[in-house]
């Protein structure tokens, strides 16, 4: 890593701020739950028809119907059920869904509206969109939105009736983690185009995260408007 040999040269480590973001695992929903009964259930009926059609002495007539319906609600449980809801993560770096081991992010600065669609919480990017479910991330869709309205307040179209199912955002909620997967080398500088080759050579907002070279830092944000200069900050 680029900041190794640093470390081990005379400059004294300058205290880098730890940061941090809060993790919201998914919570179960009315959904989720009826739809993991509907697949128990057709998993249960698909093992009787498999059974009275294949094993049993003397095959009934009903088990090619048993065989069918088994099938259909197991297949309609995997597909209705948001068995797919992932952890979320929201923090000063954006929002962030995990995917099993693969982290997919979107930074504040790139977030160009946030709105919520047919149960959905929609963050559009440029290149990149995430949908969160909100049924099931109730918490973490309110954290989404409080943040976001200090950050990046004309960002922010989320319909105010969508907001009252949502619990007020608790100084515990979450789990703090370690912000990961981070990605400057390959960005340019919002302020001078320069592409950042280093890590070592980017420079954040601490409002939106938006990415600067570190000697091309402007004394206010292009993107958020927030006083940057010495408050910008390494990652
Ligand atoms: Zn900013």
């Amino acid at each position: 890593m680029a900041n190794v040999k640093r470390s081990n040269t005379k400059k004294p480590a300058q205290a880098r701020r730890v940061r941090k973001e809060r993790r919201f695992e998914p919570e179960p929903t009315y959904a989720s739950r009826v739809s993991i009964g509907g697949g128990m259930l057709g998993a249960l009926i698909l093992g009787a028809g498999v059974y009275s059609q294949w094993l049993s002495d003397n095959p009934r007539a009903i088990a090619p119907y048993l065989f069918g319906v088994g099938a259909a609600s197991l297949g309609a449980a995997l597909w209705f059920g948001d068995a797919g809801a992932v952890p979320v993560r929201v923090g000063d770096a954006g929002v962030a869904i995990e995917k099993g081991t693969e982290l997919t992010r979107l930074s504040w600065c790139d977030m160009e509206r946030v709105f919520s669609e047919r149960g959905e919480l929609v963050a559009k990017g440029k290149e990149l969109t995430l949908r969160i479910p909100i049924a099931a991330h109730r918490t973490a869709v309110a954290w989404i939105l409080s943040e976001g309205i200090k950050r990046l307040p004309a960002v922010m179209d989320v319909k105010r009736q969508s907001l009252q199912r949502l619990p007020e955002p608790q100084d515990n909620d979450g789990d703090f983690v370690p912000i990961e997967g981070l990605q400057v080398a390959g960005r340019h500088c919002a302020a001078s185009g320069k592409p950042i080759s280093f890590e070592r050579d980017a420079r954040l907002c601490p409002v939106c995260a938006q990415v600067y070279l570190k000697d091309q830092v402007p004394k206010k944000c292009v993107t958020c408007d927030a006083e940057l200069g010495a408050r910008a900050v390494e990652l």
